[in-house]
């Protein structure tokens, strides 16, 4: 029985639907405000993410790009609405979102029981796994070797991420190791090249790139979890049910899909 293996969507998009039928009013965005002053345009749809997450979200040239920045993008474009990204740290996004100062997140986020608490989540545009990185030739041979009993490693995860719920769910309160959290995933990587930690739980497109960046690193086989990317929502915004439709057309023309292409399956 792998206790640690989730698969967290089932049932959520009923809820993120819910909420969203449950929305009402005008079709403008709400100006949010914060200390007084307006921080948000009406007509402009503000994306908070965390570019550092290549190939969702990352800077390239001066500019944030990546495969959330284009859908994003798109739906913009498609309600007529401006785009504006603001970059932060992974754990700001939610606040961020809730408060006002975001229209949406969207950081190759994962639907979690946990964050609809708080949000609401759009329909699911991407899969992602959460996987192990190792250096070549590490003890650490399968995910399983993380949970053996006596098992002693130094786990990276990026804050605020699901591999840090689940790995500080699984080992360190298991008393199976101790979580290193860092601000960027590259940083946990870049510790674990300095033999500063024993492995990185991390999404595998970000892995594949950090991999591919760094000498000497490799994936485990087995994956840790299956998720399920969104965006997402303060709670009962009346945005949700707009961007919502224009990512439902999106994804149903083929726009997604071959954004995703573009940065990953054409590689
Ligand atoms: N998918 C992971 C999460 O939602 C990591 C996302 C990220 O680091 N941008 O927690």
């Amino acid at each position: 029985m792998k206790k640690y293996l989730k698969n967290i969507m089932a049932g959520t998009m009923v809820f993120a639907m819910a909420a969203a039928l449950a929305g009402c009013g005008s079709n403008e965005p709400a100006p949010a405000e914060d200390g007084g002053e307006k921080v948000e345009d009406a007509g402009t749809l503000i994306m908070a993410t965390n570019a550092e997450f290549p190939p969702y979200e990352f800077h390239e040239g001066g500019e944030i790009v990546g495969i959330d920045a284009e859908v994003a993008a798109a739906i913009a474009e498609k309600l007529g609405m401006g785009f504006q990204i603001e970059d932060m740290a992974f754990d700001s996004i939610i606040p961020a979102v809730t408060s006002g100062k975001a229209s949406f997140g969207m950081a190759g986020m994962t639907v979690t029981e946990e964050r609809l608490q708080n949000v609401d989540f759009s329909d699911s545009y991407a899969t992602g796994v959460q996987v192990v990185i190792v250096k070549e030739g590490s003890a650490i041979a399968t995910v399983d070797d993380l949970f053996a009993e006596g098992a002693n490693n130094l786990v990276g995860v990026q804050t605020g991420t699901t591999g840090d719920i689940y790995a500080t769910g699984d080992i360190e309160d298991e008393g199976l190791g101790t979580i290193e959290r860092f601000n960027k995933g590259a940083d946990a990587v870049l510790a674990l090249t300095q033999d500063k930690i024993d492995c990185v739980i991390i999404d595998n497109e970000p892995a594949k790139e950090f991999v591919a960046a760094n000498e000497g690193l490799v994936i485990l086989d087995t994956a840790y979890a299956e998720e399920d990317y969104a965006i997402c929502f303060a709670k009962d915004s009346e945005l949700t049910e707009q961007v919502n439709g224009a990512l439902k057309e999106l994804i149903a023309d083929g726009t997604v899909q071959s954004i995703i292409d573009k940065y990953i399956n054409a590689e």
